[in-house]
């Protein structure tokens, strides 16, 4: 008696072992004794060996995948501290550093030339450039200084309200490296000239001035 036709159907209950042990045991015997079946059967096994193959290739795609984005999840985590250690350095470190005109060679890193146009510009290179800010004060005919505040008076060299004391020099080494060289800031067009007489730095601690530049 041949049982083909109901072990063919049975196969893929048998395969997947969910079987009862009596249905088992009868599939298993006729396999043994039926090379037709028994082909059907390893073909199967070839197919579900297959089928779990790649079942563990797109389980492994998706744990590459969460794994790549747990990276970068951690290069933006590490990039943000990183970005406010520098910052911190910044104010921190930054501001407890007084402009030095002998240190940071001021007389070398900060000049102010005059273009073909007659315009005047403060041109700042090496550690200069670091410097939160370097304006100079400006002395106008009158003997006044001139800034952006009003009020400006003879005696009150900080006209833009910044002496060689006030201005700072930023110790963290990026800000230089990040700032163009040299750097060059216009301070006035060529119509303002005619009332400007001299450009310096003025050190308050030594009342002593620095000319960058003076009518002819
Ligand atoms: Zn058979």
């Amino acid at each position: 008696m041949k049982h083909c036709d109901l072990v063919k159907d049975l196969l893929p209950l048998y395969a997947e072992n969910l079987l009862s042990e009596e249905s088992r045991s009868v599939v298993a015997d006729h396999l043994a004794s039926c090379p037709d079946c028994r082909a059907v059967m390893q073909k199967m096994d070839k197919d579900i060996t297959v089928r779990a193959d790649n079942d563990i290739a797109v389980m492994q795609r998706i744990r590459r995948r969460i794994r790549i984005e747990k990276i970068g999840i951690a290069a933006a985590v590490i990039l943000f501290a990183l970005i406010l250690l520098w910052v911190l350095c910044i104010t921190m470190v930054g501001t407890t550093s007084r402009m030095d005109y002998a240190a940071y060679n001021l007389a070398e890193n900060v000049t102010v030339e005059e273009d073909d146009a007659g315009d005047l510009w403060l041109v700042l290179q090496n550690e200069a450039t670091s410097a939160d800010i370097c304006m100079p004060t400006v002395r106008d005919s009158s003997g006044n200084h001139m800034g952006y505040n009003e009020g400006f008076s003879a005696a009150d060299k900080e006209a833009y309200g910044f002496t060689l004391e006030h201005a700072r020099i930023y110790d963290v080494i990026h800000i230089t490296m990040m700032m163009p060289h040299p750097q060059k800031m216009l301070l006035f067009n060529k119509d303002d000239k005619p009332e400007i007489q001299e450009i310096f730095y003025y050190d308050a601690d030594n009342d002593t001035e620095y000319v960058l530049w003076e009518r002819n």
